[in-house]
């Protein structure tokens, strides 16, 4: 048996699509959509993804800006830039890009950004009105496994979902999301004693870790569906995630891959955030 590949481009091109028909509509009402991306870090791989999300906000008609505070940024830096941009009446939508430099966490820095504007929902009220049940941005990420999973008909209700990682970004936002959907769900982490005997249980196994190759054959039972959120890059500059797909392929049922499945839809989704957030904006 060979696992289906659940790919994110044809959900990604279509969330895109619908951004870039409501970006022109804003731009011709006078309010064109603006995303601005705060960045504190020389990291490489940092960069490849916040220039990814330049080039398809560009593409949409949203315009990005880049404020790049360099990577030995001080947190009160960080945070009063934050503050200036959640003011200014022409951004809709900020993202805090991470990592951070030392000293800095997303979760103490991210309050500074307008809950309004957190369109990739790193302000723990957002994050705290995700876990409520109440409306808030989701984190892109987070909310691109549900919307992978739906996008190729795979039924969450009364289904064991197994999430590894428990990060702020998209473990724990992912097992919130799951949870509304009726999942069952089993967050494991760093900590977790046996993690195949846990995940080999699932019927779905969420893997976001950021180590290539984690997630193998033993960790999946056969038919099982796994998304692979990982992103790790490679010394040929390539990407992989966190599951071995060649291990897996054979005995797991479905299989989003990396990069073309999880990623381009975060993407896409941070778009549709931003012009909902320039939607509102006008609308208020
Ligand atoms: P993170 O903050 O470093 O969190 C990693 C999580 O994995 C932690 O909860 C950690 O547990 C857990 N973990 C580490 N080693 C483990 C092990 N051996 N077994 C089980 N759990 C283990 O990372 P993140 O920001 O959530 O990102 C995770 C991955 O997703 C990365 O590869 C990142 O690049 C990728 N990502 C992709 C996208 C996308 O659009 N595709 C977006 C964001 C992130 P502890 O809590 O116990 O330390």
């Amino acid at each position: 048996m060979s696992a289906r590949v659940l790919s994110g481009k044809e959900l990604a091109a279509s969330i895109r699509s619908e951004a870039t028909g409501q970006a022109a509509g804003l731009a011709a009402a006078g309010t064109p959509a603006k995303l601005a991306v705060v960045v504190a870090t020389a990291d490489e791989s940092s960069a490849w993804y916040v220039r990814s999300i330049a080039r398809a906000a560009e593409k949409s008609g949203i315009v990005c800006e880049i404020v790049d505070l360099g990577a030995e940024a001080d947190p009160a830096l960080i945070r009063d830039r934050l503050a200036s941009l959640s003011a200014d009446d022409t951004v809709h939508g900020i993202i805090l890009q991470t990592p951070l430099p030392q000293g800095a966490r997303l979760e103490d820095l991210a309050g500074a950004i307008a809950f309004e504007k957190d369109v990739d929902g790193a302000n723990p009220l957002s994050l705290g009105r995700l876990a409520a049940g109440l409306p808030a941005f989701a984190p892109a990420t987070a909310e691109a496994v549900v919307a992978i999973l739906d996008h190729h008909g795979i039924d969450l209700a009364g289904r064991h979902v197994a999430v590894v990682g428990r990060s702020t970004v998209v473990g724990k936002p992912a097992a919130h999301l799951l949870l509304d959907r009726n999942a069952t769900v089993t967050v494991c982490h760093s900590r977790t004693r046996d993690l195949a005997a846990v995940t080999s249980a699932a019927d779905v196994v969420v893997a976001a870790v950021g180590r290539a190759g984690l997630i193998t054959a033993e960790h999946v039972r056969p038919g099982a569906v796994v998304v692979d959120v990982g992103t790790n890059p490679t010394e040929d500059g390539g990407l992989v995630g966190d599951v071995d797909a060649v291990a897996v392929a054979d005995s797991a049922g479905a299989l989003t891959p990396v990069p073309g499945g999880v990623g381009p839809v975060t993407t896409a989704l941070l778009l549709r955030h931003t012009v909902h957030a320039a939607d509102r904006a006008r609308t208020r």
